[in-house]
This record gives structure tokens, sequence and C-alpha cells, in this order.
């Protein structure tokens, strides 16, 4: 009996490989709790705004939503200060990305352009596409050569991703850069859309002078992507939209699936707008406590890159045990951080930013690893 056949690009897919679940590590170390520091999760739980609108809508939840999602694109173009047919709403961020690909790039005939390493997103969804995949390397201390990136360019280039700040590096190009990188492309590749990834960009310590969108410089090649996911608490909701130029998101909508955005995180995603307490909190608790592990860190003698986003990049001091061996370490401890292999990075850490006791436990434990004692006030986990 022969098999169907699949199409060549999605042979050529590894299957992706899911960590242990908590309640699996919870199981092989025989622990009371676990703490997840890896997916970079709001560390204030969820909008307590929006769990009393999912619990209210509940029971609405037989009916379709409304197609287009038009209160909820109302709201995020109120809170942009944009035209609302510039807006498109996504199952995460992660759709819009995908529908972007999809309808500027042909298969067989035009490439997309990011850097090396990037969110996975990019590259997945462009192979899955059929199309070709330009990657410039990042430079050592993981900022960008928009010069070298710019080179990658041709007639046949269709998008240009950016993330700002990095994944997973934390790291955050000048705006100003940002800026010329729109400018110069236009001169060389008209019809060329930019994709400047702001999934993180509110966590920076200054949002304005972070992010083009937020201080509104909104050149006609260049997308903005922002999520529900980080600073607004509904990763497992999957929400995410995009800020397009004026015609695009007009095609977005009429290729999306038209009910990909479900009725009970529609109603969370409009009141997590409205939960400026929970959002003001969010990234309180995330400048602080970023500032905080990061200093811990360094304390016990690891590497830590600069961030201006919900995470830490880190390395393991000289002598110490390897990163793949402090992952391992740190999971006895029922403590989950994401170790970098899959971006080629086998001897970095990404941790996510905690609450003030999961960020406490993680320095604990780390200083355990380290067979150091915590600096001070350290508390055991
Ligand atoms: C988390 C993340 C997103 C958001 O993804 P969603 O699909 O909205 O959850 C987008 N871009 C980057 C770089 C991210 O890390």
């Amino acid at each position: 009996m022969s098999e169907i056949s699949v199409r060549q690009e999605i042979m050529a897919l590894k299957a992706y490989v899911p960590g242990l679940s908590i309640a699996e590590i919870q199981d092989k170390y025989n622990l009371p709790q676990v703490i997840k520091m890896a997916s970079n999760e709001n560390p204030l739980g969820m909008p307590p705004l929006a769990r009393e609108a999912v619990v209210r809508h509940a029971a609405g939840a037989f009916r379709y939503p409304q197609g287009g999602n038009p209160r909820l694109a109302k709201a995020l173009a109120r809170r942009h200060g944009v035209d609302e047919r510039r807006v498109v709403i996504g199952n995460g961020s992660d759709e819009i990305i995908d529908l972007l690909i999809r309808i500027l790039a042909v298969p067989g005939t035009h490439n997309i352009v990011c850097f090396n390493p990037c969110f996975s997103i990019y590259p997945i969804q462009g192979r899955i596409c059929g199309i070709e995949i330009r990657r410039q390397p990042l430079e050592k201390d993981f900022s960008f050569d928009f010069a070298a990136l710019l080179d990658l360019v041709d007639a046949n280039t269709r998008i240009v991703f950016v993330t700002t700040p990095d994944n997973p590096s934390g790291y955050c190009p000048p705006r100003k850069a940002v800026e010329d990188l729109a400018r110069d492309l236009a001169q060389k590749a008209p019809d060329c859309l930019l994709v400047v990834d702001e999934a993180y960009v509110d966590f920076a310590d200054d949002e304005k002078a972070a992010s083009m969108m937020a201080d509104g410089i909104m050149p006609h090649n260049t997308a903005f992507m922002r999520t529900f996911s980080k600073s607004l608490g509904l990763a497992g909701m999957r929400v995410g939209y995009g800020i397009l130029p004026d015609h695009l998101a007009d095609y977005l909508w009429r290729a999306r699936l038209p009910f990909s955005v479900n009725i009970l995180a529609e109603e969370a995603a409009l009141a997590a707008l409205e939960d400026q307490t929970f959002y003001d909190a969010t990234l309180q608790a995330v400048r602080t406590g970023r500032k905080e592990l990061s200093d811990g860190l360094t304390a016990l003698g690891c590497k830590v890159w600069p961030s201006q986003a919900n995470f830490l990049m880190f390395g393991m001091p000289e002598g110490a045990p390897t990163a793949a061996e402090c992952f391992e370490n740190l999971l006895a401890r029922g403590i989950i951080i994401r170790p970098l292999k899959s971006y080629s990075l086998p001897d970095l850490l990404r941790v996510s930013i905690g609450n003030e006791q999961e960020n406490r436990a993680f320095l604990a434990a780390m200083a355990e690893v380290l067979g150091a004692k915590p600096a001070k006030g350290g508390a055991k986990a």
C-alpha cells in the first residue's frame, strides 16, 4: 500500500518537541509545586477584568463570533490612535505573521529576509509556504546590522522581519535605526513590507523611545505586530493584532479564517484593554523583576545580556555546570526555564521575569546549582 504523499516543504519539517508538562515534571521529580519561567507569559497571571468577562460571557459561547471582530478592532484603533481599517486581529500575532507571508509572497519566486537567530515563526511559516528565507547573522553582542540585512534584499523580497525588543536576547535597537531601515527599504525595494514585531515593546524602560508606533511614526511600508499574550496576560486565549499599511488590512481580513478569534477570547481582550490597574502593575513588576534577576544572576557570576523585554538571556560562569546541566538541575528543583538550543545557542539560557516569589525562588535555585550561597535574603525554593 503506498502512502499519501505530502508537499516537499512539509516533509522537510521537524516535529515540534514540547518540553515536559508541569504535571509530568511534578510527577518525575516528586515536587509539590512547579514554577514556569519559560514562555514569557505575564508574571501576574490573567487580568481580573478579563477573567470576569470570560465567566460572564461563557453562556454565549454557543454563538459564532461576529465576523471581523469589529468591537475589538475599534478599541485597538482607539488605543493606538490609528484608523480602524488598519487593524487586523488574529489567533495570536502568529496568525497575522503567517497571513502576511501567504498574502505577499509567491512560492518559488519571492523571498523573505530576517535575522539569525530570530523568532522561529518567521522562517518556519515561510518554509511551509515554500518561500526562500534569507538570514543575516546577528552581531556578536546580539545587536542588529541593518545595512547587512538590507544587502540581502532584492527585487523579489516581499517581507523583512525585525523583532524589537528581540527574542531571545532582549536587545532593543535604537528607534532611529528602525526608522532609517524603513526609509532605506522603501528606496531600495518599494514593494517590500517591513514587519516590526513589537510583542515586547511596552516592557521597555521608555516605550515611546523604543517604539515608532507608540510615538506615532508609521511609514507607509511598515506593519506593526502586537499581542495580548505578554503584557496583557492572555497567552492561552490566543489574540494578537497587526497595525498595517492602509490597503493591506482589508486583504488579510478576506484571507483570514472567518472565526479564528473566538468569542470568549474577544471578550477577554476587550476587558484586558480596560484593566489599566493590571497593566500598570504588570509593567512595574516586569521592570523591577528584570533588574532584580539581572543583578542576582550577575552577582552569581553569570553573563547577562541587557534586556528591554520580560525575559533575560544569560550564560553560565566558566567552570560552572553547562547551560544544559543548569536547565536539568533547575527542572529537578521545580523551575522550568528555556534552553536556547533550538535557536542554535546551546550555551545560553532564557528566563522569563516572574513574580516576586518566583524570582526569589529562581535565584535561590541558581545559587544552589552554582554551589554558591545566595547573596543575601535569598529564600530557599
Ligand atoms: C510571543 C511572541 C509573539 C506573540 O505570539 P502570539 O501568537 O501573539 O502569542 C510574537 N512575536 C514574538 C517575537 C514573540 O516572542
